[in-house]
């Protein structure tokens, strides 16, 4: 009955474990929930005054298929100002979420058999993303000492005549890693070189603890040309259910995504994008006081699983996930198929706490957990994953 494509996607490990602990805690269960990457902050007020004013002013129409132009305006005077990259109006488009960003991107720039490549670990939707407009995604190896950042060895090693596109996720999801701008620069060379599309997915970039993330775009107009930059308001702003993402790329690209975007959903909701000129115009300060809280819970976080005997993890300098190796315990648990979702069940069982097996991320040896929660169920869910591995 299905076609070939649906047959060939797995369920979104991630949505499906949060979805699983939201019916578990309205059974009146215990749960720390320490798996979705959801900020635990409200959206700033002034963000959904506007958006209750367009309601109410009748500004909820239909709008512009690349969304409306005071949005734009603003993304442009973000683009400049925070990146230092200057767009022109048709080069942005507003989608339904960083997913439907992609997607679009995808479908835009993907031919059948394409190869996209990316660097293990990967945030989870993306293979499938990659494999539902018909490219094959190619994984690439990165190393531990190296941060998981891909080097240009790495991706040396996997570009073939049919390597399409790129995607690099900075700050990391899942592990947080950020990349210099020398580190970029080689990668960027690189693909200058091969004819690549760079996927930029810098959708946590201001959840930067450091001050030096760079937008690749920002480069060279050489990269800026190559680059499809990916962003959106769920994490800077904590409008996961707002679904308002984008892309920034050249005229050709973008005017490609408006066309397709057009077609499948017409614009994003009208509401959630005059809430979102809002949140980039006047909230700086919450998205400010977010970044110092994430930065206070994840020292809370790294100190605590530091005294955990047995896993070993890398320090995230962005932003809000921590991925931990936990390949040390795999002679101490049972498992059948993949060992990440057996110890997540029976921690979920045993300690009532949630995490993300790594093997959605590509690494069955790694569990990763948010700490975009409040301090006190943070605490107590990694008190509660150092009894349960205590106990192992
Ligand atoms: N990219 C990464 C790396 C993510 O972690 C997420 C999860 N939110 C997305 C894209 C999708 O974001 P959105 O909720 O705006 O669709
Ligand atoms: N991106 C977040 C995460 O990795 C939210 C869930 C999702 O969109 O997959 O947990």
């Amino acid at each position: 009955m299905l076609s070939k494509k649906a047959k060939n996607i797995t369920p979104s490990l991630t949505i499906g474990i949060s979805t699983k602990v939201k019916e578990l805690i309205d059974q009146g269960l215990d749960i720390i929930n320490l798996s979705i990457g959801e900020p635990n902050f409200c959206t700033p007020t002034p963000a959904k005054e506007a958006a209750v004013e367009s309601i109410y002013t009748n500004k909820a129409k239909y709008g512009p298929a690349s969304g409306i132009t005071e949005l734009r305006k603003t993304i442009i005077h973000k683009l400049k100002t925070e990146n230092n990259i200057s767009y022109q109006l048709d080069e942005i488009v507003v989608s339904s979420g960083a997913k439907h960003a992609i997607t679009n991107a995808l479908i835009a720039l993907i031919n059948p058999g394409d190869e996209v490549l990316i660097p293990k670990p990967y945030w989870v939707s993306y293979p499938e993303m990659i494999k539902l407009v018909g490219g094959n995604p190619v994984f690439l190896d990165t190393k531990m000492k190296n941060n998981f950042k891909m080097t240009t060895e790495d991706i040396i090693d996997v570009i073939t005549p049919k390597t399409k596109m790129i995607f690099i996720t900075n700050p990391s999801n899942p592990t947080g890693a950020v990349y210099s701008k020398e580190e970029l620069k080689s990668i960027v060379n690189l693909c200058i070189q091969h004819n690549i599309f760079i996927l930029a997915d810098e959708i946590y970039e201001r959840i930067c603890y450091k001050d030096n993330f760079i937008s690749i775009a920002s480069l060279s107009e050489k990269a800026k040309n190559i680059t499809i930059t990916i962003n959106g308001l769920s994490k800077s702003a904590a409008m996961t259910g707002w679904r308002i993402g984008y892309t920034a790329a050249n005229q050709t690209i973008s005017k490609a995504i408006s066309a397709i975007q057009g077609h499948l959903t017409s614009h994003p909701c009208v509401i959630s994008q005059y809430g979102a000129i809002k949140a980039l115009n006047s909230c700086q300060e919450d998205i400010q006081t977010m970044v110092l809280n994430y930065k206070k819970k994840r020292d809370i976080a790294l100190n605590m699983l530091e005294k955990i005997k047995d896993i070993s993890f890398i320090k995230p300098n962005g932003a809000f996930y921590v991925f931990i190796d936990i390949s040390s315990l795999k002679n101490k648990l049972k498992y059948n198929d993949y060992f990440s979702i057996s110890f997540a069940n029976q921690l979920l069982e045993q300690e009532k706490v949630a995490v993300v097996p790594g093997v959605a991320f590509g690494m069955d040896d790694f569990i990763r957990i948010s700490y975009a929660c409040d301090n006190d169920t943070l605490i107590e869910g990694i008190k509660r994953i150092s009894s349960f591995i205590n106990n192992l």
